[in-house]
């Protein structure tokens, strides 16, 4: 165990970068990025077929920032556990910041947590992660213009409701890559592109790029894909062609290297 008693020796650290060597310096961020509970939670009470759905992560998404980042040669940081663990895209006050409902589903280890044990998961994981991300921009930021980036993906279906874009594009206040973005995807002409849906980026569930972008005024926008769009390594392929063709000109633009 390490010193905080979440992580083995033998588990990742809270998060990953990869494209640390590209020049690129369009940040890509993918919070939910992966399904893995630490060892120590025992799968948090959940029967395995659970942790592949979308509760635990957001499907596709990824994959998609991997492609993305090599489409851009920019680099990617994505997070190495479950948002059930602990959602590093909720602020600490958060009411669903170790939610105890996965859209319906109970999740039974985090129903008994007592502020020990949330503790615990705040310092292994959400703090760390944060200040890797913080430091990783600072850096970037040191010797020019970054923008922030961030992929996620969205169930077809929500509470009975189809929902009918391919793809969204969230902001708040902060909308100088978003409009611009959401021009071009919609230029495309291939699917219905949500302007703040399914999800507002006024919502506060945005809180990474509310964090690391509005408090540093630094360029950002969020991205959701649906995620039967992401559900083959063809349909991960098209996306990141078709986020690459649009985000290139437009970062170019704001004189940020993509
Ligand atoms: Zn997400």
């Amino acid at each position: 165990m390490t010193p905080h008693g979440l992580l083995a020796p033998d588990e990742p650290a809270p998060a990953r970068l990869i494209g640390a060597d590209t020049k690129g310096r369009a940040l890509l961020i993918c919070d939910h990025a992966s399904p893995r509970i630490p060892q120590s939670l025992a799968g948090l009470g959940l029967p395995v077929e659970a942790m592949a759905r979308h509760i635990a992560w957001d499907i596709g998404a990824a994959a998609l920032t991997k492609a993305l980042s090599e489409r851009l040669t920019t680099p990617a940081f994505l997070a190495n556990y479950s948002r059930l663990v602990v959602d590093c895209n909720r602020a600490l006050t958060a009411e669903d910041l170790i939610t105890t409902d996965g859209d319906g589903h109970r999740i039974a280890g985090n129903e008994a947590l007592d502020p020990a044990g949330r503790d615990l998961r705040v310092t292994a994981i959400h703090h760390p992660y944060h200040a890797a991300l913080s430091a990783l921009i600072d850096r970037l930021a040191h010797s020019g213009p970054v923008a922030l980036i961030a992929i996620h993906s969205f169930t077809p279906v929500f509470r009975r409701r189809a929902r009918p874009w391919v793809a969204g594009v969230l902001y708040g206040d902060d909308d100088r890559l978003a409009i611009p973005l959401l021009g071009a995807l919609r230029q495309q002409k291939d699917g219905a592109i949500g302007d703040n849906e399914p999800y507002s980026g006024r919502n506060p569930g945005a809180y990474t790029l509310h964090r690391h972008g509005s408090a540093r005024l630094i360029p950002h926008v969020s991205l959701e894909i649906r995620q039967d769009e992401l559900v083959t390594p063809n349909g991960v392929r098209r996306w990141a062609d078709r986020l690459s063709r649009a985000l290139r000109p437009l970062l170019g633009t704001a004189g940020i290297s993509p």
